[in-house]
């Protein structure tokens, strides 16, 4: 695969405390980009500065001194209406926060490869549809067309591949491999189970957590240092934001520290008291056990949603910034029975998975030949909401189970009740849980202007389609017709387009485009 076009073609790792650009040279490999500050990875940090709006280095360092003005993991929020924080009595959207950093990514990379607007992101595996779909609203908003939004681990995967030499010119591997890509970031954690068959790369399973990563294990040794502190000075350093900032910070690195050292110390200062305590690996370790078992469980869970004994599969892959703690490798090793593989670049394998996908999407509009296939599983189950006649409850009743193959169609047939009804609404909804509020809203679908004068009790067939990126579309089958229409999701969480468009202009001055 080549890159024939003079179009530059670039992939984007979104993460939630670091992002990465890469790009595909003039030989189609994947190379990182080094943002203005001249590093690979860019902080996912947004400052606001008054008018102004800092991304990334800078604004991180400011985490220790205007914290109140810090934005910063806002991946996490993303699929909730609004973050968590205030700034200036203002509450942004997540995606519009991401929407900068996006911004940021892009003006840094086009004074390297000049104007660019065709862009792959990836997203957790875990992502639901409502976070899809406003990952891919931050890409519009940041000036971009968002080709395609793909999985983080089947994005590394791809980067596995390619760099083991499986994307060579014909494309394939003589052998099928299965890989467990397991992908422990700074905010999110994905398992995905892929199978390489020749030029394909099929998920067979995924799981994770949207509210699991490195900021959790960061967070414990704040807490840690802080309760000694406290012990000391009987007062808590995090109830300052900034004193909170820096020692978050103190601690981010004393973590790095203990993945390479067996032991760290952290100094804290606040109002004029001052401690330093000394960690232990051993003690980090046993502080956040709980959370590594978390992963190990749905390591398992996803291992048996795949049908698959450990013996099956063939590497276990490391992704994610947070794999290179010991007690990661320690316990995937005892979990598998095999060494885990770091072989790809832990923090950029993604984007250049991305980059790669993007060389792909722009060769096949081209007409050339593919190099490789994807085939991706829904992570969540798709259901519709109905009312349980006993409990009066709203009930969860699936119509996709989770880790089908997609894309995937699933028709579910409503009846009409009253005479010469003109319309139906459907209310969707991603989930596991039988109890329709514990699940994920995606919105309601309202199937208007039906025919007049249909009895009670007329089918309606509407049609739930997946496509392979995990973004849903609903068309209905017009009784009495051939006609099938589709009908727009009514979302309660994401923004209309007018918002959309609006946004785009503020951040990146881009004028409206076409975008659903
Ligand atoms: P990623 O989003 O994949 O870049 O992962 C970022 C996360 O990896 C952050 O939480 C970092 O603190 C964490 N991380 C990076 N390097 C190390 C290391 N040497 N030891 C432990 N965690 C690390």
């Amino acid at each position: 695969m080549t890159n024939g076009s003079q179009e530059p073609i670039v992939g984007i790792d979104l993460g939630t405390t670091y992002s990465v650009v890469a790009r595909l040279d003039e030989h189609g490999h994947p190379a990182t980009l080094v943002n203005a500050e001249g590093d690979r990875l860019t902080p996912s940090v947004v400052l606001f500065d008054g008018d102004d709006v800092v991304v990334g280095k800078e604004a991180m360092k400011a985490m220790t001194t205007e914290a109140e003005r810090v934005a910063e993991c806002s991946k996490r929020d993303v699929g909730h209406r609004v973050f968590h924080k205030v700034f200036d009595g203002k509450q942004y959207p997540p995606e519009v926060i991401e929407a900068w950093i996006l911004d940021k990514l892009r003006r840094d990379a086009e004074t390297q490869v000049g104007p660019f607007e065709k862009v792959v992101i990836t997203v957790p595996a875990y992502f639901d549809e409502v976070r899809r779909k406003a990952t891919q609203d931050a890409g519009y908003m940041a000036g971009f067309q968002v080709l395609d939004i793909i999985n983080e681990p089947t994005a590394a995967a791809v980067a596995f591949g390619f760099q083991q030499g499986f994307l060579n010119t014909e494309g394939s591997t003589d052998e099928p491999r299965r890989i467990l890509v397991y992908d422990l970031g700074g905010g999110t954690f994905d398992v995905t189970i892929m199978e390489i068959r020749g030029s394909e790369f099929i998920a067979l399973a995924t799981d994770g957590d949207v509210q699991l990563g490195g900021y959790d294990w960061d967070q414990r040794l704040v807490d840690l240092v802080a309760e000694t502190f406290i012990r000391e000075h009987y007062i808590d350093p995090r109830e300052d934001p900034n004193t909170a900032g820096r020692l978050w910070r103190e601690c981010e690195d004393a973590k790095r520290t203990l993945s390479a050292r067996s032991k760290a110390s952290v100094a804290c200062d606040y109002k004029g008291f001052s401690s330093r305590v000394e960690i232990t690996r051993q003690q980090y370790e046993e502080a956040t056990q709980d959370l590594l078992d978390r992963t190990r469980f749905t390591a398992v869970q996803t291992m048996r949603a795949a049908g698959l004994e450990w013996s099956e599969i063939d590497r276990v892959l490391l992704v994610g910034g947070s794999t290179r703690m010991p007690m990661v490798r320690r316990m995937l090793a005892e979990l598998s029975g095999k060494e885990p593989d770091a072989s790809v670049a832990a923090d950029e394998a993604v984007a250049h998975g991305a980059a790669l996908r993007t060389g792909l999407v722009l060769a096949k509009q081209r007409g050339e030949r593919a190099g490789f296939r994807i085939w991706n599983v829904n992570s969540h189950s798709l259901g519709v909401v109905g009312t349980d006649p006993q409990t009066q409850r709203k009930r969860n009743g699936i119509i996709v189970p989770r880790n089908t193959p997609l894309p995937v169609t699933a028709r579910r047939v409503f009846k009409t009740s009253k005479p010469n009804q003109r319309s139906i609404l459907v209310q969707i909804v991603e989930g596991e849980s039988p109890a329709a509020e514990e699940c994920s809203q995606i919105g309601r679908c309202s199937v208007r202007d039906l025919p007049r004068d249909l009895p009670p009790q007329t089918p309606v067939e509407v049609l739930f389609h997946y496509k392979p990126d995990g973004r849903l579309k609903v068309r209905v089958h017009v009784p009495n017709t051939e006609r099938e229409v589709e009908t727009e999701i009514l979302r309660e969480n994401s923004l209309p387009k007018e918002h959309l468009d609006g946004w785009r202009k503020y951040i990146c001055g881009r004028e409206p485009s076409d975008y659903r």
